[in-house]
């Protein structure tokens, strides 16, 4: 009789979820990987839809080598029956039990049936989702994330529009004015709330990482030679439109994060793509009871998280990029199969992985602490502004619970205004209605990690099978 291989569950097949599938396949384990997109990738490489018949899928992406790398040894264990792989399944919980877990998915583009599955061991690598603030505006049609300008254009190869401003915070800008560029749009700025000096002053540590200066030095060349205006220490005021957005009014900022008076000027675009920053995705790891260190889940040097048997390896651990996700997901790979098997991990043979970890997390605090939205962005959110748009809730609404009603916490913001507890369960507005309310936007536990049909909650529970 073959002795039975324990099963990983890994939840996520971006770049952290195939490499930690990868190296736990190799090493005895055999890996559930599922995702809730159509094919493995994750955002980074995130694919055409077949149906498309893409001829040049690589010429959307960058670092496409590793890519084929991670696909060539996907294909090969999928195979050698090392690893299934589960795509359109849509994680919303995972119950830990006496002898192990079980994972509920729920299925398909509808999502109106759940399906369940057992596992010894569980890696989440569910990545990251984006943070947008509120702007007076900022809900017209042609408002888009930049993250879902990007999605749009990498996935379904179509642009959100002609005339783009990109705009906000943070590297993720960079991709995607030059995707939206080279795809033929006319990006009419790039607007980055930073300034030169905050990027200056952190040279000497961004330094140690020369391969992500270069990477984003590529970027702006792109953009220049593109002739893109780079608005730096700028930002977006309000966005206009009747039926859609028609132009931005971007300003610059002074010393104190503060607009300029006088510097705002009028931008005719048909998109603004949006983003102030990543969140690392926590509702699955806070679920199973794993601490969080800050916004993101607390993991060791093996990335276990502190509940055995449960491991978290990517953007769900902190935001970092595609070559930290694949070093930690490399990790918790090894650590997982090695633990499952109950040996020993041989920490030596994930000393290079180890060594890039340390330092690109170093190289990602460091950007973190340069790239920050304006500093007083809520004094620019009108009352009227739509702060919660699930339940539609105004910025106002907001102000007259702290204000008048005496709020003084998130979650007394939402008792009274309902902010927070529509479809979303928070996860686009809170960081806006934090802001607006003057309040810390502490995670929460939110299971279930989707919303659920009533029908799939009421179903009896059916027993997976056993694999
Ligand atoms: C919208 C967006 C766009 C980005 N674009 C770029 C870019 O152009 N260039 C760049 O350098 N970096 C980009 N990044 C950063 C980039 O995501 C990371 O560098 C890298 O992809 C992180 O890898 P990861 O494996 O940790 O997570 P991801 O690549 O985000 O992979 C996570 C995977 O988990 C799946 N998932 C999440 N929750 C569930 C669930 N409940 N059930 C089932 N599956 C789930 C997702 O579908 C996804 O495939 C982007 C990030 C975001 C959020």
């Amino acid at each position: 009789m073959t002795e039975r291989r324990p099963v990983l569950a890994v939840i996520g097949a971006g770049p952290a979820g195939l490499a930690a599938a990868l190296a736990a396949a190799a090493r005895g384990v055999h890996v559930t990987l599922i995702d809730s997109a159509a094919e493995p990738g994750g955002q980074f490489y995130r694919q055409p839809a077949r149906g498309l018949g893409a001829r040049r899928p690589r010429a959307l992406h960058h670092q496409w080598r590793t890519w084929e790398r991670l696909r060539a040894g996907l294909d090969a264990r999928l195979a050698a029956g090392d690893v299934t792989c589960l795509s359109d399944r849509h994680v919303w919980c995972v119950e830990r039990e006496s002898t192990g877990f079980t994972v509920h998915a729920l299925l398909g583009p509808e999502q109106r049936e759940s399906a369940a599955l057992r596992a010894d061991g569980v890696l989440l690598a569910t990545g990251g989702y984006e943070k947008v603030l509120p702007f007076p505006g900022w809900t017209l049609p042609g408002v888009v994330t930049a993250g879902g300008a990007q999605a749009l254009l990498k996935g379904g190869l179509v642009l959100p529009g002609r005339t783009a401003v990109v705009a906000g915070t943070g590297p993720l800008l960079l991709p995607v004015a030059t995707g939206l560029a080279a795809a033929g749009a006319k990006v009419v700025a790039l607007v980055e709330s930073a300034g030169p000096r905050e990027v200056v002053r952190r040279a000497r540590p961004l330094a140690q990482v020369p391969a992500k200066l270069v990477e984003g030095a590529g970027h702006l060349s792109r953009l220049l030679f593109r002739g893109v205006p780079l608005r730096v220490r700028h930002t977006v005021l309000e966005a206009h439109g009747d039926e859609r957005l028609a132009a931005v009014t971007v300003a610059a900022l002074g010393p104190a994060g503060r607009p300029v008076p006088g510097s705002e000027r009028l931008l005719p675009c048909d998109t603004l793509a949006v983003s102030h920053g990543l969140l690392p995705h926590t509702d699955l790891a806070d679920g199973l009871g794993c601490g969080l260190d800050g916004p993101a889940v607390r993991v060791d040097d093996e990335q276990r998280t502190d509940v055995p048997g449960v491991w978290a390896a990517g953007e769900t651990t902190g935001i970092g990029g595609a070559a930290l996700s694949l070093a930690e997901g490399h990790i918790a790979g090894r650590s997982a199969a090695a633990r499952l098997r109950g040996d020993v991990p041989d920490r030596g043979g994930w000393a290079r992985a180890a060594e890039s970890r340390t330092r690109l997390r170093a190289f990602f605090a460091e950007l973190d602490g340069a790239c920050a939205p304006a500093a007083h962005w809520p004094e620019q959110v009108t009352d009227a502004t739509v702060v919660c748009r699930c339940e539609e809730v105004t910025a106002g609404a907001v102000r007259e619970a702290v204000g008048s009603l005496g709020a003084g916490d998130l979650r007394t913001v939402k008792l009274l205004t309902r902010a927070g507890m529509g479809w979303c369960q928070g996860r686009m507005c809170e960081p806006g209605v934090a802001g607006v309310a003057g309040c810390d936007a502490a995670p929460a536990r939110r299971l279930p990690a989707r919303p659920v049909p009533l029908g799939v909650l009421a179903a009896p529970t059916q027993p997976p099978p056993a694999q």
